[in-house]
């Protein structure tokens, strides 16, 4: 019997990549989406495959079914649109890790959660290391995704604590690559859409605020391993790049790939932005034997293979 496992937010671009992964691997996958932001795009392929299921659903409302793994990516990713309904952004990161710690308790299932960098908010320290802290505005515009991401974090810790659930927890950063939605906002499908059509690319702030990107085949390898990790790690544990990059560094080598005439415009820094951010990756290389491979050049030149096909 192959080993049954749940995707939540399996039809986003994080989702989609770890459903044809698992599949790869000879898992059963049942991949529940709300479609707000994940797409069918993203797994109609998929679905030829008679070991993978989807189903629409809405991970504040519990679900039932007997799995033996869970790994929780549900939940917009993206400002734009973690921010168009900030109340449901909050709902979606506690209600929906309360829904899916209860179903893994239930089922005795290992249970992954996809938190992210944000916990770290605007941080003082550099790279990140898994055991800062953090400094996040409760009351500002990110709030609803750091502070739920931040809570969700809590109860998988005190569910591991007082049930014993076999957690993983990965702080996921900045991450990259083909399936991203083209209208999500995010700086890398922002830039290469731009470039394709001929449009400025959008610098917010001057632009030497900076980020690590992980190309997405990188991360779910990160992923998948720490789910597979032994008994005793439970994270949280940074997945990402270490090599950073300033905005405008970004939009050199997206205008040098694309081939783009496009110029840069520069638009006002949102709210609560952080200047810079690195994951240290020290404790996935000792807990995962795990570092991401992919340089910036080789995965931005097939991100942009990717949009050249969804876009123009
Ligand atoms: N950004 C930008 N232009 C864009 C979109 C984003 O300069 O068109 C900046 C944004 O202000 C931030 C960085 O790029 O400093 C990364 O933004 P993204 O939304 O991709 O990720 P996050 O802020 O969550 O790290």
């Amino acid at each position: 019997m192959k080993t049954k496992v749940l995707v939540t937010g399996g039809a986003g671009f994080l989702g989609s990549h770890l459903c044809e992964r698992l599949l790869n691997n000879n898992y059963d996958v049942l991949c529940i989406d709300n479609y707000s932001t994940g797409s069918k795009e993203n797994i109609t392929e998929l679905l030829k495959n008679p070991f993978f299921e989807a189903n629409r659903h809405e991970i504040t409302e519990p679900f039932y079914v007997e799995v033996d793994q869970i790994y929780n990516m549900a939940c917009p990713a993206s400002p734009i649109h973690y921010q168009k309904d900030p109340a449901q952004t909050t709902k979606t990161c506690v209600h929906g890790a309360i829904n899916m710690l209860g179903l893994a308790k239930r089922t005795n299932a290992k249970i992954f959660q996809a938190s992210t960098s944000e916990v770290y908010g605007d941080p003082e320290i550099h790279p990140q290391t898994e055991d800062y802290w953090g400094r996040v505005n409760p009351i500002g515009i990110r709030s609803c995704y750091d502070e739920g991401k931040r809570c969700a974090e809590t109860l998988f810790f005190d569910y591991h604590r007082q049930y014993n659930l076999d957690i993983k927890v990965a702080r996921i950063f900045n991450t990259y690559g083909p399936k991203m939605n083209p209208f999500d906002g995010r700086v890398v499908s922002n830039f290469i859409v731009q470039a394709l059509t001929g449009e400025d690319l959008t610098i917010y702030g001057k632009g030497d605020q900076t980020r690590s990107f992980c190309y997405v085949d990188d991360l779910i390898d990160g992923i998948t391993k720490l789910m597979n990790s032994s008994s005793d790690i439970h994270g949280p544990i940074n997945l990402g790049n270490n090599s950073e990059f300033t905005m405008i560094e970004l939009a050199e080598k997206v205008l040098n790939f694309t081939s783009s005439k496009s110029k840069l415009v520069f638009k006002p820094l949102p709210l609560d932005d952080p200047r810079q951010r690195q994951p240290d990756l020290s404790k996935a290389k000792v807990n995962l034997d795990w570092q991401p491979l992919v340089s910036l050049d080789d995965g931005l030149k097939e991100t942009i293979n990717y949009f050249k096909k969804i876009v123009r």
